[in-house]
């Protein structure tokens, strides 16, 4: 499986990922959790990207290009396919990208587009929460931990990111409409785009999103034969 989760904050990308990770072994690779553990480590990435990351703006397409260029190039689970979450955002990343996907040989299955309202981004969003360990996540009313502040899987601390607040959500809503849209269109215009409810449950989701991609498959073999 070669995919690209896209979607506004809120979708449900990270949920779908740790489906699909679960599933078929495939790990995320999230340009949010990268910047966010460069920032943890003081690195000199860590400090150039901090202002960005914590108003909701977009890092500069030259700094997250490199770190997914330096991601794919090196990671070996590689093989198995990836998972792209939260990469690319723009159109420049996205072009970029696909100049990276065939000097690997590695292209490209399909864009995951997941849709939702406004109202839901926001109560996913304002009552998400994170573990700082594993990265699991929660939520305050929708999946609260067994236990108050920890994690279910590996009993890490559970926080809320400092950038899901009402008023940063509102600004990565309009970042989103403004430069992520048209990735959207840029897929759409390669063939490339898979659309799905990102209001759905993430388990039914994942087995429309495997369904898509078997009957691209079959499309594309009848294409060659
Ligand atoms: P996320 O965890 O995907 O919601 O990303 C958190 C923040 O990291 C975003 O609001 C941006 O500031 C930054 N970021 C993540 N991915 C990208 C990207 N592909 N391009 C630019 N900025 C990004």
């Amino acid at each position: 499986m070669k995919i690209i989760l896209l979607g506004p904050p809120g979708a449900g990308k990270g949920t779908l990922a740790h489906l699909i990770k679960e599933r078929f072994g495939i790990c995320p690779i999230a340009t949010g959790d990268i910047l966010r553990d460069a920032m943890k480590s003081g690195s000199p990435i860590g400090q150039k990207v901090k202002k960005y990351v914590e108003s909701g703006e977009l890092v500069p397409d030259e700094v997250v290009t490199a770190i997914i260029e330096n991601k794919l190039m090196t990671d070996k689970n590689i093989e198995k396919g990836y998972m792209l979450d939260g990469f690319p955002r723009t159109k420049p990343q996205a072009e970029e990208l696909d100049r990276i996907l065939e000097r690997i040989n590695r292209p490209l299955d399909c864009a995951v587009y997941m849709e939702v309202s406004l109202p839901v981004i926001i109560q996913r969003l304002t009552g998400r929460r994170v573990c700082r360990e594993c990265g699991d996540l929660f939520h305050v009313t929708n999946k609260p931990p067994h236990q108050s502040g920890r994690c279910d899987e590996c009993g890490g601390e559970i926080y809320q990111r400092p950038d899901d607040n009402e008023e940063t959500i509102r600004t990565r809503m309009d970042v989103y409409l403004k430069n992520t849209a048209p990735v959207i269109g840029y897929y759409r215009s390669l063939g490339k785009l898979q659309e799905v409810d990102g209001s759905r449950d993430s388990r039914e989701l994942l087995n429309d999103l495997v369904d898509g991609l078997n009957e691209r498959k079959r499309t594309n073999q009848d294409k060659i034969r």
